[in-house]
């Protein structure tokens, strides 16, 4: 494994997630080595891992009942039931998680900075800082008349999914289902084109992965900054619902968009089993396929690391060189490798930021 001669920023991970629900132990703290997980201090900078967009994902409320979980018949098809959350229940975890994300701010001695600007972003990348972007999986913290987006916005948030896949007031995701179209019930309510256009007006990012393609259509037909889908796969090789089809693939590739790569097994594997059996050649092979179909330019990584079961090869943040030399093996040069690890993220975010 070769060390890695630039920074890599990364669409996606569900670290505070991880630190919430302390699925790590009591005590243990994002600057603890861990072998649990995937991402912490320790790790990014053993793997290069110099930032990413850290998601408030919200888990189900755990005082309500949880929906029927139907067990997956051996390799069938499956979907998975998702049930909606409460404004108030939404509000609760988010501040939770957003304030575990500042708090690891300021005690890390200026390790690790949330970043508001590309010139933030810019200058933690330059100096070795974790840039760390606020992002929400899901608007169910927002309310519709959209006081809270203004607040949390206020407070750092610079990116935002309209739906993590369960319903919302904003519209329907997607739901987990393989093999399936993501073509799956209706998009955007009127609250959520309403919200396309504050965030357009704020310069948050949407995100669009976790939308269903009618969703991902009527952010397209509305918005004004490039399409983004955070951590996502190409469908003709994984035909999972979470994955992107070659129309919305041509859709972001003229926007001048990008797509992050997610590394989760189920969304790369043609069979779509959660299998950490996974080679990182299928990680390189998605890669090729969205360069092919949208560009150099519009390509990058959204692992979601702490969210999903990684392929055992790579293994954790700290495994990132060994997809950087498969890549380089495939014959990606450094300028290419440069732009995929976080030049192509820069740019987005510069062009829907405006700062
Ligand atoms: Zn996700």
């Amino acid at each position: 494994m070769t060390a890695i001669p630039f920074p890599i920023f990364d669409g996606h991970n569900d670290v505070l997630l991880a630190l919430y629900e302390r699925s790590r132990g009591e005590g243990v703290t994002f600057f603890d080595h861990s072998d649990q997980g995937h991402l912490d201090l320790p790790r990014a900078r053993a793997g290069g891992f110099a930032g990413g967009f850290f998601a408030v994902y919200l888990p189900a409320d755990p005082t309500e009942p949880a929906p029927e979980r139907p067990e997956r018949a051996g390799d069938g098809p499956f979907e998975m039931p998702l049930t909606p959350l409460t404004l108030a229940y939404a509000q609760r975890a988010t501040m939770a998680m957003a304030a575990i994300l500042f708090r690891i701010e300021a005690a890390s001695g200026g390790q690790l900075k949330v970043v508001r600007t590309t010139g933030e972003l810019e200058a933690c990348l330059r100096n070795g800082v974790l840039a760390a972007i606020l992002h929400f999986e899901g608007a169910e913290a927002i309310d519709p008349d959209l006081n809270a987006l203004e607040v949390f916005y206020q407070a750092g948030l610079r990116s935002l999914g309209p739906v993590w896949s369960r319903p919302n007031a904003f519209g329907h995701g997607v739901p987990f289902a393989f093999p399936r179209s993501p073509d799956a019930g209706p998009g955007l309510t009127d609250a959520g084109r309403r919200l396309v256009r504050a965030c357009n007006r704020l310069g948050i990012m949407i995100d669009l992965s976790h939308l269903n393609e009618q969703g991902f259509w009527d952010v397209a037909k509305l918005s004004d900054a490039p399409l983004v889908a955070t951590h996502s796969n190409v469908h003709t090789i994984c035909p999972s619902s979470r994955n992107l089809t070659d129309r919305q693939l041509d859709a972001i590739r003229e926007s001048d968009g990008m797509v992050g790569l997610n590394f989760a097994v189920g969304f790369l594997r043609e069979d779509g089993k959660n299998e950490a059996d996974t080679p990182i050649d299928l990680m390189a092979r998605h890669i090729d396929c969205l360069v092919e179909r949208i560009g150099v330019d519009r390509v990058g990584f959204g692992s979601d690391f702490d969210g999903a079961t990684m392929p055992l090869e790579l293994g954790d943040a700290s495994g990132l060189p060994r997809l950087i030399d498969a890549l380089r093996a495939r014959g990606y040069d450094d300028a290419t490798l440069r732009k995929i690890a976080h030049e192509n993220w820069v740019r987005v975010l510069r062009k829907t930021w405006r700062v």
